[in-house]
């Protein structure tokens, strides 16, 4: 008889809710803090159409025959856990990971290249700037996270979190990797500007 087991300190998943998918469903931050909700989960790029279009406009300068065939379905590792960030519990948090590898075009030879993308998650979702002396003194390391609606859709911020953290000049990890091209360019500077190039400044600290 198949038994489950669960090592000392390891819980079992949380399935009290009965959501179709918590990635994609809108809720209110307060019930998931709630519930202590935890998703655990794999999505693919194609799912992440912001992302999907900065990645398309990057790839459509290279000749179609190097770009890779299955960057769409590249897996987007992602790791939520909402809790409260105040005793009080006014202020749902957010950590987590997300990972992913991201097609791009690489700056120094001008190919095609693999970015691998991990961001560990540390926010604070409120509605409104500015937070108070409370939160800052509270929760020191959480990233506040604004909200312009009372719901999110976790799948959201698992996008605007990979975004953000796209390199604006993206290389190959190694110069062996890249192609002819390399010598030409490398002494050049990229003058490239992502559109949220800015967001990323502002929430940056
Ligand atoms: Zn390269």
């Amino acid at each position: 008889m198949a038994q489950r087991t669960f090592d000392s300190g390891e819980r079992p998943p949380y399935h009290a809710r009965a959501m179709a998918n918590p990635l994609l469903d809108r809720v209110p931050p307060e019930d998931l803090a709630d519930c202590g909700q935890v998703i655990e989960t794999e999505e693919k790029i194609k799912n992440l159409t912001r992302l999907v279009e900065i990645i398309e406009a990057d790839l459509a300068a290279v000749p179609a025959q190097l770009v890779p065939a299955k960057w769409r379905t590249a897996p987007v590792g992602i790791k939520l856990v909402f809790s409260w960030a105040d005793g009080r519990e006014e202020i749902p948090a957010l950590q987590g990971r997300v990972a992913a590898a991201i097609a791009a075009v690489c700056q120094r030879c001008l190919e095609p290249c693999e970015i691998a993308v991990e961001i560990d998650l540390n926010m604070l979702l409120l509605r409104a700037l500015p937070r108070s002396k409370d939160v800052e003194s509270g929760f020191p390391d959480g990233e506040v996270w604004e909200l312009a609606e009372d719901t999110i859709r976790p799948l959201d911020i698992v996008e605007e979190a990979l975004i953000m953290a796209l390199p604006l000049s993206p290389v190959h990890s190694s110069q062996d990797l890249c192609g002819p091209l390399a010598d030409n360019v490398v002494s050049e500077k990229p003058d490239i500007v992502r559109p949220f190039a800015g967001l990323k400044l502002r929430l940056g600290k």
